[in-house]
C-alpha cells in the first residue's frame, strides 16, 4: 500500500527501526548524514538504498526541508556507495519513489542504487 507522502513523518517505519537498530540491515556505508544497506528483496545484482539519518518522508520532504549540510551530506553519500561498489564504469541507476502513483512504500526518504546487470527502459510500458 502506498504511502502518503503529505502526511507528517512517523518514526514507527521500518527505516527509521533500523536507522535506530531496532531491526537489522546488510550494511554497506554510514556516514553523519546517511545509512546505506542492502535491499530486502533486490531487483538487480546490486540493489542499495540509502537513506538519511534526518527524519523526512520522502524526496519532496527533504528537498524542501533538509538543511543545506544534509542535502550535500546525502547526494554525496548516493555517489561515494556506487563508486565503492565499483559501478561507475558500466553504469548503474538512481531511483526515489514518491507518493502514490510512484508506489513509495516505506515513509523514510530512500533512494534506490541499482547495478550489475543491463538496467533496460527507465519506465515499464
Ligand atoms: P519503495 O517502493 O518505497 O521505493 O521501496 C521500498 C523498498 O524497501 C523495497 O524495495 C523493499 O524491498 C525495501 N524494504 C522494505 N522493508 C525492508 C526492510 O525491512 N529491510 C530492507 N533492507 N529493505 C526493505
Amino acid at each position: 500500500m502506498p504511502i502518503d507522502p503529505t502526511r507528517p513523518y512517523d518514526d514507527s517505519n521500518v527505516f527509521a527501526k533500523i536507522l535506530r537498530g531496532e531491526l537489522p540491515c546488510k550494511k554497506v556505508y554510514e556516514d553523519d548524514w546517511a545509512l546505506a544497506f542492502h535491499d530486502i528483496n533486490p531487483l538487480a545484482p546490486v540493489h542499495i538504498l540509502v537513506i538519511p539519518k534526518g527524519s523526512y518522508v520522502s524526496w519532496d520532504d527533504f528537498s524542501a526541508n533538509g538543511s543545506e549540510e544534509e542535502i550535500a551530506g546525502f547526494v554525496r553519500a548516493v555517489g561515494k556507495v556506487a563508486r565503492d561498489q565499483q559501478l561507475v564504469v558500466q553504469g548503474y541507476r538512481v531511483l526515489a519513489n514518491i507518493g502514490k502513483r510512484a508506489g513509495q512504500e516505506v515513509a523514510h526518504l530512500h533512494v534506490h542504487i541499482f547495478g550489475g546487470q543491463p538496467l533496460g527502459p527507465m519506465l515499464a510500458r
